[in-house]
């Protein structure tokens, strides 16, 4: 193993597994651990161009193999050794008004989406359950929703994909609603869930709850057991948080505990989600800045600076709109506040449309 893993570094040396792999440190593991830290690393040893290359199977694999781990946390999420990761949480969304109409009226009708990811305490992560595991995690979660179905904020619908569930919805109203981004894709083709076994038992205990107003969102049995989202048309970013967070409150008010690391905060399937567990992001038209959509490595760079990251108009690994749309977001989500991420996205935003604005662009008819 060990030779394979210095293959790895040489070939892919931003495969975060390859780079810290501590060979000393699995010596001293015995033969049931280190199989258990190989199937965390499964996905990054199958898959040498994977950036993180692990994805933890349960919520106390980070305290169990931290001596392994934490440096491939850290260097991810930029924070140097010695230094205490201190998680905190702050919610209180109305302290800085950040209104995207205030940096340009054009921006007033972004998609604007904001999720969290959250683990129950009482099952292994996705990437170790079995398919009855799956179930019954779909089924104590439909029974929470069950206290929101008719509440006048929260109210909405379960749409089931596990075949044979009283909620499933066909293939069709699936399709339509991954093309409207509010269902997750198929898991079962995507190589690096597979190595996993997150996308295993494919569709069997996947869901989502969606409210009335189709502006909350939560999704059952992707990456995570529960992403849970805002997710709205407008430029007010105060009202998307406060969204998600009155939502949040209520769901953890009628679930098990989430799966909590005394370090790390929020655990998550994989590492780079560890913490806030947030992802806030801006659908934005820059199509000067992606040559209509066709080049994403400038823009790539130009955000990085700003501590923002890049997806394609479809999410993760897609292409930008031919119209130059693509999805933006802040990097950090591992010892950062979530106001602090709804303040970096406000920040970068206003950036890369100055920037936009400067090399001939601006239109934002986004539809
Ligand atoms: P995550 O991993 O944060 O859940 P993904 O990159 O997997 O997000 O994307 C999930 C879905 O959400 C995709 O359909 C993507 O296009 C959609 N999406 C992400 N951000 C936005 C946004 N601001 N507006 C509309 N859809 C979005
Ligand atoms: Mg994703």
């Amino acid at each position: 193993m060990p030779s394979r893993i210095a293959d790895i570094k040489a070939a892919h040396p931003d495969n975060l597994m390859a780079r810290h792999f501590n060979n000393d440190y699995f010596q001293s593991l015995d033969p049931a651990k280190q199989k258990r830290l190989l199937k965390v690393f499964a996905s990054g040893l199958e898959n040498p161009d994977s950036q993180m290359g692990a994805y933890a199977m349960n919520p106390d694999d980070y305290d169990l193999f931290a001596v392994q781990l934490d440096p491939m946390i850290r260097d991810f999420h930029a924070i140097a050794a010695g230094t205490p990761i201190a998680q905190k949480h702050d919610w209180n969304t109305s302290a800085l008004a950040c209104d995207l109409s205030a940096i340009d009226p054009r921006l007033s009708d972004v998609s604007m989406r904001v999720r969290v990811g959250r683990n129950l305490s009482t099952f292994p992560l996705p990437g170790a359950m079995d398919k009855n595991q799956r179930i019954a995690l779909e089924n104590i979660v439909v029974m929470a929703f069950k206290t929101l179905l008719d509440d006048a904020e929260f109210g909405g619908r379960y749409l089931s994909i596990t075949p044979g569930s009283p909620h499933e919805i066909d293939a069709a109203e699936y399709d339509q609603r991954v093309s409207a981004h509010q269902m997750f894709k198929d898991m079962s083709g995507d190589r690096y869930l597979n190595v996993a076994g997150i996308s295993g038992d494919w569709p069997y205990g996947r869901g989502m709850y969606v409210s009335q107003r189709e502006d909350f969102l939560v999704w059952v049995g992707e990456e995570d057991h529960l992403r849970i989202m805002a997710m709205q048309r407008g430029g007010n970013l105060n009202a998307l948080f406060a969204r998600l967070h009155g939502g949040l409150q209520r769901l953890q008010g009628v679930l098990p505990p989430f799966a909590t690391s005394p370090v790390y905060g929020n655990v998550t399937s994989c590492p780079t989600n560890l913490g806030a567990g947030m992802r806030a992001s801006l659908h934005m038209k820059l199509p000067q800045l992606t040559s209509g959509g066709q080049n994403l490595d400038g823009l790539k760079s130009e955000a990085k600076a700003l501590g923002l990251a890049v997806r394609g108009a479809g999410g993760e690994h897609s292409a930008a709109g031919a119209d130059g749309l693509v999805d933006i977001s802040p990097s950090a989500r591992l010892g950062v506040t979530e106001m602090e991420i709804m303040r970096r996205l406000y920040d970068g935003a206003a950036k890369l449309w100055e920037k936009e604005v400067a090399a001939g662009g601006g239109e934002h008819d986004d539809a």
